[in-house]
């Protein structure tokens, strides 16, 4: 049987196992083990992330096929129109790839604080929308009539009355110094009734940090008209939480705003227009088919958000809206993998090199070593009791003084080579005794990396992200793993888990490499990865397709490297670099050419990345 770690589940079809590799199904489908490889051979070492922009294309255009395709099914007269909110990734070579491969679409950003706003303004081509939301003070207001005034169509989304109050000032402001200029479009977010579910449910809902209750949203109204704003408002905004597992509550939740913007274009909104359904399409994270995180499809999604903005528009007697989304992590989530190298596998030696058989073995022994040898698929289970029984016996022969430290180290040995070679022939899905033998011959594998930096949602929320060797996938992998990263802290491990098992290879790490691959990192992960232990984020790489479907690695990103992360830290580097220099200058122990050549070693290692770049193993 072979290992695919659900990756039919998770990869959506972007990344295949061919021959024994995970590989790229795009183009010519290189593998992830050439690519790293390849990085690896220009002197890249330590974790990589690969950014894959044809996979931020893939999303957008699924995404608009499928709202274009309801909308004509349904036959909805309203546009479909998309934002990317910056606070799901806003790493350069990241948005500079989604602006490049968006082009066809008037794709636009969404920003919630005044560094994103910057970035918005200056990388979304004129006529894309622009959303702007969060809570925001004079100067942020003033930027969105600057960005208005330089062209761009941008939306102010109401958080509460009082950023309504600045945007009547700032108006004010802007009237009486200049005479002609042009308002920023205005939209109100709905504190929602309804309310969203999972680990991200807080941003939906009526205790939800953001939005106007109904009362407000009436007081909204009558401060548009007196201040003559009305006809900048356009778009009715909510957003009902992150990574959204079930269909049903985005279902009320439209019923709810749908009926608000229809009472409220009725009432004399005349330019209201747009709906904007905020994020919370899910992405599917799971490896394990019992543990599917969303329960919908976006054809799904798509049909219900046209269907009920059909229905309601027509019973309220209005124009159909157009149908804004800001999906975020549905749209980055996929593009970004991380590459950490193996350093070391941690568990005692239960090689069969390990063995210290002697001449002559107690005869439990010599039966334990028969019965590893004899083992098949037959007489598996019988052969492993027997073995679990010597061992019994084996022990208290141990503790009675009857056999010596060899004797036990062999038992060890080979119990655990008799369970190992059990799960590989039995199937350890429907044998709970195997099951519970796992965690007691499980591996802990110490890669390169740090949960921290790299897979913050997992430290924090216990997200899973998908994760897989890069190769050796024509073989099937028998240890149960744990992993763990390079950080001093305990909590930088993925333990092994009975109900969402990881098996990995048994490997040599002497003589061979071996590199695991976490998928779907595109989205939060980059930007929320914390500087624990002063691990940052790791080196990138965009990797693009020319015309003949060969790979092309470029924009490489190493890396800060270690004087640059203390610097980043705030210490005075030239402290540094004198007190490292005047340490080594004032040593006794060292001659002249010593000196020389130490600081020579220094200086070399302070500019490299703080990350392993190998381990010293015990038999070096
Ligand atoms: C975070 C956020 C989004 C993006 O949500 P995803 O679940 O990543 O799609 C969209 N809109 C608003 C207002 C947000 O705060």
């Amino acid at each position: 049987m072979q290992q695919n770690y659900g990756i039919n589940i998770w990869s959506d079809n972007n990344f295949i196992i061919e021959n024994n590799t995970v590989n790229i199904n795009h183009k010519n489908r290189p593998s992830l083990l050439e690519i790293t490889q390849d990085a690896r051979g220009q002197g890249y070492k330590g974790p990589l992330l690969l950014r894959f922009p044809h996979l931020i294309k893939k999303q957008i255009d699924t995404l608009y096929r499928e709202f274009n395709r309801a909308r004509e099914e349904f036959d909805y007269n309203g546009k479909f129109q998309a934002v990317f909110p910056l606070k799901v990734n806003q790493f350069p070579n990241f948005v500079n790839s989604l602006i490049e491969v968006s082009k066809e679409y008037n794709y636009g950003l969404e920003a919630g604080s005044k560094a994103e706003l910057i970035i918005a303004i200056t990388h979304t081509p004129l006529n894309a929308p622009i959303t702007v939301n969060g809570f925001k003070d004079k100067e942020m207001i003033s930027l969105c009539f600057i960005a208005s005034n330089m062209g761009h169509n941008i939306t102010i989304t109401i958080e509460g009355i009082g950023e309504l109050e600045t945007i009547i000032e700032v108006n004010r402001e802007f009237n009486r110094d200049n005479k002609i200029h042009i308002t920023p479009k205005i939209g109100l977010r709905i504190r929602l009734h309804s309310s969203g579910i999972g680990i991200w449910e807080k941003s939906g809902g009526y205790s939800s940090k953001f939005g106007l209750t109904s009362t407000e949203l009436l007081d909204a109204y009558d401060l548009l008209k007196k201040h003559a704003l009305l006809d900048k408002l356009w778009m009715i905004h909510f957003h009902i939480g992150s990574q959204m597992g079930e269909i049903a509550p985005l279902k009320k939740a439209l019923r709810e705003v749908g009926n608000i913007y229809g009472d409220l274009k009725n009432r004399g909104a005349t330019e209201l227009n747009a709906i904007n359904i905020g994020g919370g399409l899910a992405v599917e994270y799971a490896q394990h088919s019992n543990y599917k995180e969303l329960n919908y499809s976006l054809k799904e999604f798509a049909n219900d958000v046209v269907f009920l903005m059909k229905e309601i528009s027509k019973n309220k007697n209005i124009k159909e809206p157009d149908i804004f989304t800001e999906s975020g992590r549905f749209i980055a989530a996929h593009h970004l993998v991380l590459i950490a190298p193996i350093l070391e596998l941690f568990s005692q030696e239960y090689h069969e090199k390990s063995l210290r058989l002697k001449e002559n073995n107690p005869p439990l022994i010599t039966e334990l070593y028969d019965l590893w040898r004899s083992l098949n698929k037959m007489n598996a289970r019988e052969y492993l009791h027997d073995s679990l029984d010597h061992m019994e016996s084996l022990l208290t022969l141990f503790d009675l003084g009857y056999i010596d430290l060899e004797d036990r180290s062999n038992t060890e040995i080979l119990v655990n080579l008799i369970i190992k070679k059990s799960i590989l022939l039995l199937n350890k899905n429907d044998n709970n005794e195997l099951q519970r033998l796992q965690d007691r011959i499980q591996e802990r594998y110490l890669v390169n990396f740090s949960a921290f930096q790299s897979l913050p949602d997992f430290w924090g929320l216990h997200q899973h992200f998908p994760v897989m060797p890069i190769d050796k996938l024509d073989s099937t992998p028998t240890n149960p793993a744990t992993i763990w990263d390079i950080t001093c802290d305990s909590d930088g491990e993925i333990p092994f888990n009975r109900e969402k098992p990881l098996y990995l290879h048994d490997i040599n790490v002497d003589e061979e490499e071996y590199f695991l691959a976490f998928f779907l990192t595109g989205a939060y992960q980059e930007v929320l990865g914390m500087k624990h232990n002063l691990f940052t984020h790791p080196t990138e790489i965009v990797v693009n397709f020319d015309k003949n479907g060969e790979y092309i690695l470029e924009n490489f990103v190493e890396s800060k490297n270690i004087m640059d992360v203390l610097d980043e830290m705030d210490y005075d580097k030239s402290f540094i670099d004198k007190k490292l220099k005047s340490q080594i200058k004032e040593s006794t122990t060292m001659s002249q050419t010593q000196k020389q050549k130490l600081l020579g070693k220094l200086y070399l290692y302070l500019s490299e990345n703080s990350y392993l770049k190998t381990i010293q193993t015990h038999k070096n």
